[in-house]
């Protein structure tokens, strides 16, 4: 079965034993439903790459192993990049679907994916066990090698009113792609300061919403899996 839908984020690579390093990606489907879709091997992704907030199709094989019920299973070679979604567009699907709440979400749904719309309070760089990461500075399965974060973004955020504060991990894959960027052009250990500083300019310029999703193995984890800036732009 063909389906579309509107990428909403794109979250930084893992490893699978059978997909080798692989992406996670979620959305909307032109039906109103949140969708992520797996496994999309790293290497297939660049090989026909797409972004957030562009329409894909592709064939749905199922619903597969995966227990979140947004979840699917779909043929990786059928993925179609389409036309990029309008600003009025990704706002009109943000209104339609964002949750009153992460407690809501949570407590109240059985979803494994959601919008909500923070009061963000601060966010942390926090550096991983430098002398250690290094040795695993790079992932590297079968063909495909990526430069991992030596870092871990984290929000402090209110989702409501009364919510009693949120301190979550960030895993849009915009923010690794930003820094593997940054480790072309430059070396060193300053890099994830340029991260924070062009964080701290992204949200400044932006009110954003944050699309939530379950941790894979762990479904009372929820995780932030991309920043909506709902003006359509990109954090890099
Ligand atoms: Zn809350």
């Amino acid at each position: 079965m063909k389906e579309k839908m509107l990428v909403l984020g794109i979250a930084e690579p893992y490893v699978s034993t059978k997909y080798e390093i692989a992406v996670c990606v979620a959305g909307i489907t032109i039906h109103g439903e949140f969708r992520r879709i797996y496994s999309i091997p790293l290497r297939d992704y660049y090989r026909n790459p797409f972004k957030k907030f562009q329409y894909i199709q592709y064939d749905v094989l199922g619903k597969g192993s995966d227990f979140r019920p947004e979840s699917r299973k779909i043929d990786v070679r059928s993925i179609e990049p389409l036309q990029f979604s309008s600003v009025s567009s990704i706002a009109q699907k943000i209104q339609e679907t964002k949750s009153f709440s992460l407690e809501y979400l949570h407590e109240r749904t059985r979803r494994s994916l959601g919008i909500v719309q923070p009061r963000i309070e601060d966010f942390q760089i926090e550096y991983r066990d430098y002398p250690r990461t290094a040795k695993y500075s790079r992932l590297r399965t079968g063909r495909t090698t990526m430069n991992i974060l030596p870092f871990w973004v984290r929000f402090d955020f209110c989702c409501r009113a009364r919510c009693p504060h949120h301190w979550v991990m960030c895993e849009d894959m915009e923010i690794g792609n930003y820094y593997r960027r940054l480790l072309n052009r430059m070396h060193g250990r300053e890099t994830p300061r340029k991260v924070e500083k062009r964080m701290k300019d992204f949200l400044d310029e932006t009110t954003p919403y944050f699309l939530m999703g379950t941790h894979r193995r762990y479904k009372n984890v929820w995780l932030i899996i991309s920043i909506i800036n709902p003006q359509g732009k990109h954090f890099y």
